[in-house]
């Protein structure tokens, strides 16, 4: 769902139903009731008309008798008054929602103006559709009591995306949203918190209308020893085992004097779609792009728009009259995504007048692949391909591992190589890899709908030194990370980065973070294999699954 393209519907009124909830908004009679509202409108609803007929029937008795109107008797008076009373409270409850359902209906037809519309600025979008809604709301809601403004959200009157906007205070946009989230709902957020956190960081860029923040709990791991240096891994998982599980592994690693890594290839890559009248069209097009001599001014076109981004190739694949261009670059220490789309509209540009009969279909047409499960990304690599490798001594894998080289070389052969090749596997040629490549995401700000491509992974195992050690490798081909940009920049996550040493863009080398971070994604995987293989060798990992994943509380108990 795309939430930023309309306000929930879920935060527009909710339509009222019988219920003995408390209402939401607004005192109605049957608030001072201490009865379910289904029961008090039924009562009212019976007097209201069981009175109206006894008035009935005594008005044509006192015209029958010619008895004057105004002269009354007790009963007569009572349900007067019985009739003024149910005709008040069900005015207040069903004539008052009557009215407001058509100021609720003059501003959802302003929304679904503003949904028709492309673009980011929802506000000016709906100033541009209904000014005199616009005008109306925007200089109340800034001097409005939260309460107030809490009630308009409610009735749809006041868009929720648009309180940051309108208030130009996060932390009290999202804490009205979330109060207004709750009485249309009638759900609790307590659990999810809401203070302690910096809403104005995610603005525009993150996360939209926020109501507050999951936890997610980090672990360390470490020190990992991978080319000399040493590494703390911050891991954030709810799953037990993952962290302890690579901390071992890193002590094996240690104990076997470190690891070594190296990237071998770097470059995002994005692919449009691009569409000719003929195949034969497409074709040229084609050939124009393989042509090398044409590459410095696609290059050209395509470097202009980042300081960062440089053009390495072009890949081109046809289906029919449709042209598939894969566009890599590098992209510093960004993992890239928003400087490869910029460069290749650049170039789409330029393509433009050199083939006027090229229709653009999409910006990306799967072929790049993001995110999805796809073999371009495991044969040619995507972001960081990265190679890590160790040799485990015989004493290490017995002491810390309990297990033996001969073992760990034929399950990982039984397990990792034939067993994920009968499963037809993509890129799943390992036992664990995207615990350790999601656990090093989110506590790094990875955007982590890539650990798809990002946990591609082959481990390989082999004896070597006479059948005495262990030589153990895995290979990414697809690590998208960064160290700049989208997540990475909010506190906790950029906290996570500097434990590593790889905050933001190096001042040295552009590029020297992202892949150094590449490296210790790769060196984390190596360890959660090593470790992970182990204890499925010597049989423990139901032991210490039931050890650290099994939670002796009750967990129906938690947070009541
Ligand atoms: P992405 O392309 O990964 O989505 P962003 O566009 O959000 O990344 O962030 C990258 C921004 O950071 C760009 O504007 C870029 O010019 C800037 N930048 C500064 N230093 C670097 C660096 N060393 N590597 C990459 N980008 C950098």
């Amino acid at each position: 769902m795309d939430v930023r393209r309309r306000p929930s519907k879920a935060l527009r009124p909710a339509p009222k139903e019988p219920s003995s909830a408390p209402e939401p908004t607004g005192a109605k009679a049957s608030d001072a009731l201490p009865l379910p509202l289904y029961f008090t409108n039924a009562l009212f609803f019976t007097l209201f008309f069981s009175v109206a007929y006894y008035l009935l029937l005594r008005w044509r008795d006192k015209i029958r008798n010619s008895v004057p109107l105004h002269v009354v008797t007790f009963s007569e008076l009572a349900a007067i008054l019985s009739l003024i009373a149910s005709f008040i409270y069900l005015l207040g409850f069903f004539g008052i929602d009557f009215v407001q359902s058509f100021i609720a209906r003059a501003s959802n037809e302003a929304w679904d103006l503003v949904d028709e519309e492309e673009g980011e600025d929802h506000r000016h979008r709906l100033m541009a559709c209904s000014p005199s809604i616009a005008d109306h709301i925007i200089p109340a809601v800034s001097s409005a009591e939260d309460e107030e403004i809490v009630d308009l959200v409610v009735k749809g009157t006041i868009p929720s995306y648009a309180l940051e906007e309108q208030l130009g205070d996060c932390q009290r946009a999202v804490r009205i949203r979330r109060e207004a989230l709750q009485r249309i709902t009638r759900r609790s957020l307590q659990g999810l918190p809401l203070d302690g956190f910096d809403y104005g960081s995610i603005l525009k860029q993150c996360c939209e209308m926020p109501v507050g923040y999951v936890q997610i709990p980090v672990g360390i791991a470490g020190p990992l020893l991978l080319d000399s240096f040493e590494y703390i891994v911050p891991m954030a998982t709810t799953e037990g085992c993952i962290v302890a599980s690579t901390n071992r592994g890193f002590k094996g690693i240690y104990a076997s004097g470190g690891a070594t890594s190296t990237i071998l290839r770097d470059g995002m890559t994005r692919a449009p779609v691009v569409r000719f009248p003929s195949a034969s069209r497409a074709c040229h097009l084609k050939f124009f792009l393989d042509n090398p001599s044409n590459f410095q001014t696609l290059a050209d076109e395509f470097n202009k728009s980042s300081n960062f981004a440089r053009l390495q190739g072009v890949q081109c694949s046809i289906a029919g009259k449709n042209l598939y261009m894969r566009f890599s670059c590098t992209t510093g220490d960004a993992m890239g995504m928003n400087m490869v789309s910029k460069g290749v509209e650049n170039v789409l540009a330029y393509l433009r007048n050199e083939y006027p009969d090229m229709d653009i279909i999409s910006i990306s047409g799967n072929f790049c692949s993001d995110k999805k499960p796809a073999a371009i990304n495991w044969i040619e690599g995507r972001g960081k391909s990265a190679v890590c490798e160790v040799v485990i001594k015989e004493e290490v894998l017995k002491k810390v591992f309990r297990t033996s080289v001969a073992t760990l070389v034929e399950l990982n052969m039984l397990k990792n190589l034939a067993g994920s090749a009968v499963a037809g596997a993509l890129g799943g040629f390992n036992a664990h890899a995207s615990n350790i490549v999601s656990a090093i995401f989110i506590a790094t700000g990875q955007d982590p709908a890539q650990n798809v491509e990002s946990s591609h992974c082959i481990t390989m195992m082999e004896a070597v030194n006479d059948g005495k050690d262990l030589h153990i490798s895995v290979t990414m081909p697809s690590i998208e990370v960064g160290t700049i940009g989208g997540g990475t920049q909010l506190a906790s996550q950029s906290a996570c980065l500097d434990l590593l040493g790889v905050k933001g863009a190096s001042k040295e080398l552009p590029g020297a973070n992202s892949r150094l971070l590449a490296k210790i994604v790769a060196g984390s995987v190596l360890a959660g294999e090593l470790s992970l293989m182990a204890a499925i060798a010597s049989g423990q990992l139901v032991e210490s699954h039931m050890k650290y994943n099994r939670s002796t509380k009750d967990v129906s108990k938690v947070g009541s």
